[in-house]
């Protein structure tokens, strides 16, 4: 045989632990879903999640779920990441999970952004950005300085916008990112429209074209539409038709309805202002046939009111007025479907009992440990004070054992850290054996330390305990750790009617616990 030779421990554990660098990495890079096609994305992440699942990688489960999720925001299903990114804040803010919250801030923004809320888009925008660790990968750094830009720019805080916008164009590698630098172009040349610098627009616009041709991007319909937008402001009105042609001229069924309607207003407003009025009132008249033919209510909105202005332009005022009175009352209908629409999605978000049912197991996810799946630290914290309370006046008494393994140390030293988790996970599954149904269970307090709580007084709780140590040196381990002896020792504390807090409790256990490690090791002291 040949190859480079592999200690036994380290082989069998390479595969599991090069699996989980391999799986960060590809979670990391398909977190950066393409601004075109990202349905392809929503495959991969569901094996991903399936794959971080069978290795019990919580975070990357999470962070998954967070990719379909925005995915299928994209595609339409806002309300689904809503849910899903609120959830996960909450399961990523018990554990202090730093990259999940991230994510789930940024997601959240364009979450409230697409709903039009553009002061909580912005709230979550600017939390995305202050959580982002230094060492965060620079394409993720990109989008969430794009993300905060944009949000600015919604709230209309234009300057802070251009700022961030500034500092995001300074981060791109354009020979990396041509389609980045595209996109983040196209938002600062609609600020500046939307600010009415006209000439920063212009600019703006024509850096976008300049870019997408260096690097073969076409331009879409949004891209080209903010071109002419910007050509428009400058009084470029010639090139207005020209720069549209792709999309006014396209008859390979390609271009989406909304597009040729909003392409079609472009050119309408360009028309009317180069005083070319007939042709206006044609390009007009075309684009409301079609907004209502695909019934795009928004378009035959604003179709109506340009309808007004180039009526109004060509001096038919009694027309004109008809016309701006249709639009206001389409205005209005429009706006009123899109409060109900959003209140829908709010609804579908946080309100029905699929999204609670899910709030709650992202609660009992939270109080869980991955390594073992039995309770952690943080449930003992908040459930103990009140189950004293609980069992004093029910039984009168309640024991708390701290068990912690006897030089286990050793266990990772000697054979492997992979073993000693085994070891860990097997032990879990024998404590959980060890308490009775009565309420009474197991946690894990940190490290190769575990708590019993049982409803028990304290000769009870010591027999127990006993059997316990007895079970885990008899227990056959070799297939973990050879020949290595697996051992813990217990201290056990119990309270009486009117007796110690929980606190007090817990620091009795483990004083005894020092008795038992103290005394050889391997036994109880109660
Ligand atoms: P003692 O008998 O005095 O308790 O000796 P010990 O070696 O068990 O105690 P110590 O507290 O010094 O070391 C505990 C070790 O447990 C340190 C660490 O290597 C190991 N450990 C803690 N958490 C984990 C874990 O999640 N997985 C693995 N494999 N090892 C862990
Ligand atoms: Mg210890
Ligand atoms: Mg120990």
């Amino acid at each position: 045989m040949t190859g480079p030779h592999t200690e036994p421990g380290t082989a069998a554990q390479r595969p599991a632990s090069l699996g989980v660098t391999e799986l960060t990495r590809a979670v990391t890079e398909l977190e950066l879903v393409p601004y075109h096609a990202p349905q392809d994305a929503e495959a991969p992440a569901q094996d991903l999640e399936r794959r971080a699942r069978e290795l019990g990688l919580e975070s990357l489960v999470v962070r998954a779920r967070l990719i379909t999720a925005d995915v299928r925001a994209r595609m339409g299903d806002n309300a689904a990441l809503g849910r899903v990114a609120h959830q996960a804040l909450i399961w990523a803010n018990a554990r202090g999970d730093v990259e999940v919250q991230v994510r789930c801030q940024r997601l959240l923004s364009a979450f409230y952004g697409r709903l039009g809320d553009t002061a909580t888009s912005l709230e979550h925008a600017v939390r995305a950005v202050e959580l982002l660790p230094a060492s965060a990968p620079a394409p993720l750094r990109v989008r969430h300085y794009m993300g905060l830009a944009v949000a600015l720019m919604l709230a209309r805080s234009f300057d802070a916008a251009r700022d961030r916008f500034a500092v995001t164009l300074s981060m791109l590698d354009e020979r990396d990112d041509p389609d980045v630098r595209v996109a983040v172009l196209n938002n600062l040349a609609y600020l500046e429209l939307t600010a009415g610098d006209t000439g920063a627009a212009m600019r703006a616009a024509d850096q976008m074209r300049a870019v997408g041709q260096r690097h073969g991007i076409t331009m879409d319909a949004v891209y080209l539409d903010t071109i002419a937008r910007a050509q428009i402001g400058a009084g470029r009105f010639a090139a207005v038709e020209l720069t549209l042609a792709p999309i006014l001229e396209s008859d390979d069924g390609c271009t989406e309805p909304h597009d040729l309607a909003e392409a079609l207003l472009t050119l309408a407003e360009s028309q009317r202002l180069a005083g070319a009025l007939d042709q206006a009132l044609g390009s007009v008249r075309r684009a409301l046939h079609e907004s209502r033919r695909r019934g795009i209510e928004s378009f035959v909105v604003r179709g109506l009111r340009e309808h007004a202005a180039v009526l109004a332009a060509r001096g038919s005022y009694a027309e004109a007025y008809e016309q701006l009175l249709a639009f206001h009352t389409a205005h209005e209908a429009v706006q009123s479907a899109e409060r109900q629409a959003r209140a829908r999605t709010l609804h579908a978000a946080f309100a029905t009992e699929e999204a609670v049912q899910q709030s709650r197991r992202y609660r009992e996810m939270s109080l869980r440990d991955p390594l073992t799946g039995l309770y952690n630290r943080r449930y003992i914290d908040d459930r103990l004070p009140a189950l004293l309370d609980h069992s004093r006046q029910r039984f009168g008494h309640l024991s708390v054992a701290i068990i912690d393994l006897d030089h286990f140390k050793r266990v990772n030293d000697e054979v492997s850290h992979d073993a000693g988790d085994k070891v860990l996970a097997r032990l879990a599954t024998l404590l959980e054996a060890a308490v009775g149904g009565d309420g009474s269970f197991v946690a894990r307090l940190g490290g190769e330390e575990f708590l019993l709580v049982l409803h028990a007084d304290s000769a009870t709780a010591a027999r127990v305990c006993q059997q316990l140590c007895d079970t885990i040196r008899a227990k056959d381990w070799s297939d973990l750790v050879g020949t290595m002896p697996i051992t813990a020792s217990v201290g056990v504390a119990t309270t009486f009617a009117g007796g110690d807090a929980a606190i007090a409790l817990l620091s009795t256990a483990d004083r005894n616990l020092y008795r038992s490690k103290a005394n050889g090791r391997d036994r109880v002291t109660a």
